[in-house]
C-alpha cells in the first residue's frame, strides 16, 4: 500500500531529522546515558547539563526563566499536574473553576474529576467562530472563583482565543489562569513575560520532537503553589517526581531552538499551503470552513462538507491521513464534541474533516490533496443524487 499524503500535523508531527540526531547522542554506550541526577561522576554531571541546556532552549522560546519550566511526560501530564495541582494547592481560595466546552480531553476530563472532588466547574460557549470571549469569562466570574483554564489554539479548529485579554482580567481579579499551549507553542509567538498567564502546558510531538514529552510552565512571580500529582525522589523542584528521560528532553530543547530562529518564516510557508489547498476546495459548493473570521494558526483547516457524509468521504480519500475530528475523538464515530460546541449542526459535523499541514509537507501534496478532494466530493454527490433519483 501506498504511503498516504500525511496532513494530520495537529494529531502529532514526525521528529525534525535533526532533532532524533541530537537526542541519539544521549542514549548508547558512546553516548551522554548518565542520570541527570547522579551528583558523583561526570556522566551524571553531562546528562544535567544537558537538561539544563534544554531548560534554557525552551525558556528563551517563550521568554521566561529556565526556572519556570518542569519537565512532563506531556502537556495531558502538563494539563493534569496544573488543574489539579493547583486547585488543590488553593482549595482555601475558592471552589469554583471556569473553562469551556471545547479543550482537549486532558482538561475537560481534570475538570470532571474535580468537580467529583467538589469543585463546582462552569462550561463555557464558545462563540460560533471557536474562540471563548472574555465577556463570556467575566461574566462567569465568581467571588470564588479559584481557576481559569482556556486553550491558547483550538486542536480541531486552529482558532486563537485572546489569551492576553482575558489573563489582564483574571490577573486584576485575582484568579489563577491555566493556558493550554499545546497547539501554539511553535505556532504563534508567546512571550510569557508579558503574557498575563500563570501555568502554561506543552507537548513534545506537536513541535517535531518525540511524543512522550512536554512540560508545564509554572510562574513564580506572582508565585503560583502547586501540589504534586506524582511523588518519589523529589524532582523538578518536588513538583514532578521520575528520573529526567535526557534523550527526550534535549530532543524537545533542539525542537525549540530550531524555532527560535524559524517560528514566523514556517507559519508564512503554511499560510501559503493553507491559501494553495483551501482556493479550489473552497470553490466547490457547500464547503464551509469552521471558524473561519477568528484568528487561527496556518497549519489547520476544518472543513464542513454538506450532502456528504464523513466516513464515505474518508473511505474516498483514503490516500490522504486527515482526521474526523482529533485523533484521540475519531476513535467513536461520534461527530466532533468541538464543532458541536460551536453550533455546527450533527449532520455537517459528521461530514466534517481536519486537514493539517507542517514543516515537511511540500506544495505537490497540497496540490494532489486539493485534487482528490475536490473530485471525491463531485463523485460522492453524483452518486448521492444518483440514488436519490432512483429511490
Ligand atoms: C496534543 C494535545 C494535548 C495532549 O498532549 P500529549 O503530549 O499528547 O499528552 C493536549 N492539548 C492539546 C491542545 C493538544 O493538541
Amino acid at each position: 500500500m501506498n504511503t498516504p499524503i500525511y496532513l494530520d500535523y495537529a494529531a502529532t508531527t514526525p521528529v525534525d531529522p535533526r532533532v532524533a540526531e541530537r537526542m541519539m547522542q544521549y542514549l548508547t554506550p558512546d553516548g551522554v546515558f548518565g542520570n541527570p541526577a547522579s551528583r558523583t561522576h561526570a556522566l551524571g554531571w553531562q546528562a544535567e547539563s544537558a537538561v539544563e541546556g534544554a531548560r534554557r532552549q525552551l525558556a528563551q522560546l517563550i521568554n521566561c526563566d529556565p526556572r519556570e519550566i518542569v519537565w512532563t511526560s506531556g502537556a495531558t501530564e502538563a494539563d493534569n499536574l496544573a488543574l489539579k495541582g493547583a486547585a488543590m494547592a488553593n482549595r482555601d481560595r475558592g471552589q469554583h473553576i471556569i473553562t469551556s466546552k471545547i479543550e482537549h480531553k486532558a482538561v475537560i476530563d481534570c475538570c470532571k474529576w474535580l468537580e467529583q472532588q467538589g469543585f463546582e466547574i462552569t462550561w463555557l460557549t464558545p462563540m460560533a467562530d471557536g474562540r471563548v470571549s472574555p465577556q463570556a469569562v467575566a461574566e462567569a466570574l465568581r467571588e470564588d472563583t479559584l481557576l481559569v483554564s482556556l486553550m491558547a489554539v483550538n486542536n480541531e479548529l486552529g482558532v486563537i482565543n485572546d489569551i492576553a485579554t482575558i489573563g489582564a482580567m483574571l490577573r486584576e481579579r485575582g484568579v489563577l489562569f491555566h493556558v493550554d499551549g499545546a497547539q501554539a507553542l511553535g505556532k504563534i509567538p508567546l512571550d510569557l513575560g508579558e503574557m498575563p498567564v500563570d501555568m502554561m502546558a506543552f507537548s513534545g510531538h506537536k513541535l517535531y520532537a518525540p511524543k512522550g514529552m512536554g512540560a508545564l510552565y509554572v510562574r513564580r512571580s506572582p508565585e503560583v503553589k502547586l501540589e504534586a500529582q506524582i511523588h518519589g525522589g523529589g524532582h523538578e523542584r518536588g513538583l514532578r517526581s521520575g528520573t529526567l528521560a535526557t534523550h527526550q528532553i534535549v530532543g524537545l530543547g533542539e525542537a525549540c531552538q530550531i524555532l527560535s530562529h524559524t517560528l514566523s518564516e514556517e507559519q508564512a510557508f503554511l499560510q501559503q499551503l493553507r491559501d494553495r489547498f483551501l482556493g479550489p476546495v473552497l470553490a466547490e459548493p457547500g464547503v464551509h470552513l469552521h471558524g473561519a473570521g477568528a484568528p487561527s494558526v496556518a497549519g489547520i483547516a476544518n472543513l464542513g462538507f454538506e450532502g456528504v457524509d464523513g466516513e464515505s468521504l474518508m473511505l474516498a480519500l483514503r490516500g490522504l491521513a486527515v482526521s474526523s475530528g482529533s485523533a484521540c475523538a475519531s476513535a467513536s464515530l461520534e461527530p466532533s464534541f468541538v464543532l458541536k460546541g460551536i453550533g455546527v449542526s450533527d449532520v455537517l459535523a459528521q461530514g466534517s474533516l481536519r486537514f493539517s499541514f507542517g514543516r515537511f509537507t511540500t506544495r505537490e501534496q497540497v496540490d494532489q490533496a486539493a485534487g482528490q478532494v475536490v473530485e471525491s466530493l463531485q463523485h460522492l454527490r453524483q452518486r448521492g443524487k444518483l440514488r436519490r433519483s432512483t429511490v
